[in-house]
């Protein structure tokens, strides 16, 4: 990732990278404290309490650069410069803004257009991606849904509001920090009024496009919605408690609205409008070279009202981001560089079975090459990368393989080259059978109390049984040996001996040579190892 710009000096860029830090210190203990239960619920509240407090100082003491905030974007997201850069002034005026409102409240009265942004692109390219990385670093909530559950009839079930809402929950019910986070609303371009066949637009997504208006200006939203009987509920119960009713509701003055869509459309209706511009000749000259991306960059209030939008919603948006499609390039830096990708989860999820694997240079081009095809931007990757270690996931735990190689042939057959590593490893593959078969073996004495061993012959007729099958050891013994403790207490009873020894033939057979055990010692009652069966240990 080059960038021409200077680096910042070196003690700002220090402090810099301390803050981020401290953000995401504070993000993992969070991530921490969601997983893993608590014992003491009451220290996790103070906790997430005391973390919430801090975020709400630092929004209070905000003091982000845009540079900061664009490096801190480098780890994570590849490409997508300029919208780095545009997004990185637009986080840091509206927090400042925040900020310099709380320090004076007669700022708070003046006139001022929020930095809402609208962030145009192909699916999967990174734009949900930027400004979750983003409502993290600064530790603000974030609320992402799509606009098309708006989109249906008199908006009964989900409401524009229920956003806002949404955002309190995830700020743990902190009214306060909910009123600084940052809503991300996906495909807006699909609540584009059409035109009907009489010219006449239609009226759905005019409505929502109404009722997002008002949420992204100003207005205080309700904290508990008509159809949240539980809130009600809270409510009346506080009321009798304190003897007052007290309206609970949050401001959406501070909070940031995102919409994004791929918007196809628009790009025709701007193409339209600039080459039938009059300097005709020179557009036309550039025309054949200019990308879709180009088109969306050149977007302007009249193509977006033309496409749907009503002016005072467009009017809204302030901030206009067109992202750009990811290049093969781009996904092989994903899969090397950018921080937390797939490959590195891939990495984790076998580190979990105590497996590592190299990959080269040649299988990420190829990877990358395949995902490209898939049209579906970074999340091509998902989708092949899921092919190729499917089968790798499922069978390579239970081997003695601890490390592999990815290589370009490994992403054209993975089945193949899979079946090959397992092979090589038949040896060592041996040995982890035959520990598992005396796991298998201490786990029953254990649970009995009895002394059960398998000879030479038996191991290896396991062994060659596991291999050949395809089924585990625990599986094959627990399903053979499944009667034998009560067999074995029988014999036990009778001669005071515990230790029995199984041979590769009773492996074969291992009901007859149970029955022959029992028999020799007990021998006019043969059908006492079934009544035993049901009645012992
Ligand atoms: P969209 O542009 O449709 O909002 P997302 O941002 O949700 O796409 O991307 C889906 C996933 O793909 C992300 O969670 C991230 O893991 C990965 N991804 C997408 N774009 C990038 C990128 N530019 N750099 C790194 N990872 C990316």
């Amino acid at each position: 990732m080059s960038h021409d710009d200077p680096r910042p000096p070196e003690d700002e860029f220090v402090r810099g990278l301390k803050r981020i830090l401290q953000g995401l210190q504070a993000e993992q203990a969070s991530a921490g404290s969601q997983v893993e239960p608590s014992h003491d619920g009451a220290d996790r509240a103070r906790e997430e309490e005391r973390r919430r407090a801090e975020t709400l100082r630092r929004i209070r003491e905000f003091n982000l650069k845009p540079r900061e905030i664009r490096d801190y974007l480098d780890q994570y997201v590849i490409s997508q410069d300029e919208a780095k850069k545009v997004l990185a002034v637009a986080v840091c005026d509206h927090f400042n803004r925040i900020r310099r409102c709380m320090e004076d409240p007669e700022l708070r009265e003046q006139e001022y257009t929020k930095q809402n942004i609208l962030l145009m692109g192909p699916t999967g390219v990174g734009k949900t991606y930027l400004m979750r990385c983003i409502a993290r670093l600064i530790g603000v909530p974030f609320v992402k849904a799509d606009a098309t559950k708006f989109s249906e009839t008199g908006y009964v079930g989900y409401d524009v509001e229920d956003l806002v809402r949404d955002l309190v929950k995830m700020a743990g019910g902190n009214v306060e920090l909910a009123q600084y986070g940052i809503i991300y609303l996906d495909e807006i371009d699909k609540i584009a009024s059409q035109p009907t066949a009489g010219g006449v637009r239609d009226v759905s997504g005019r409505g929502v496009q109404v009722n997002l208006l008002k949420l992204m200006e100003e207005t205080e939203v309700n904290l508990y919605s008509q159809t949240d009987l539980v809130g009600q509920m809270q409510a009346l119960m506080e009321m009798q408690r304190t003897g007052s009713f007290r309206k609970r509701t949050i401001n959406t003055r501070y909070i940031l609205f995102i919409v994004s869509g791929a918007f196809d459309g628009l790009v025709d209706i701007v193409r339209r409008r600039v080459e039938s511009a009059p300097i005709g000749f020179t557009a036309e000259q550039t025309t054949g070279e200019r990308t879709a991306t180009d088109y969306l960059r050149m977007a302007q209030a009249q193509d977006f009202i033309q496409f749907g939008f009503e002016p005072e919603f467009i009017g809204r948006l302030p901030v206009r981001i067109a992202c750009d499609p990811l290049s093969e390039r781009d996904l092989e830096e994903i899969l090397l560089h950018s921080r937390g990708s797939i490959l590195e989860q891939y990495r984790e999820d076998f580190r979990g079975y105590g497996i590592e694997f190299d990959i080269t240079r040649e299988a990420v081009e190829e990877i990358a090459r395949r995902a490209v095809r898939e049209k579906t931007g970074a999340r091509g990757l998902l989708t092949v990368l899921e092919r190729i270690f499917r089968d790798f996931k499922y069978e390579l735990p239970s081997t003695s393989v601890r490390s592999f190689e990815v290589t370009r042939e490994t992403v054209e057959n993975p089945r193949g080259t899979l079946k090959e590593l397992i092979m090589k490893h038949a040896d060592s593959q041996r040995d982890v059978l035959r520990s598992e078969i005396n796991r298998f073996l201490e786990r029953f004495n254990r649970a009995h109390g009895l002394d059960l061993r398998f000879d030479a012959s038996a191991v290896e007729a396991l062994v060659e049984e596991s291999l050949n099958s395809g089924r585990t050891i625990r599986a094959l013994c627990e399903d053979k040996f499944r009667d034998y403790q009560y067999g074995m207490k029988l014999v036990a009873a009778k001669t005071g001996n515990r230790t029995f020894v199984v041979t590769a033939e009773a492996v074969r057979n291992p009901e007859r040579e149970l029955s022959r055990w029992v028999m020799e010692n007990y021998p006019r009652a043969g059908e006492a190892v079934k009544g035993a069966g049901s009645g012992g240990a």
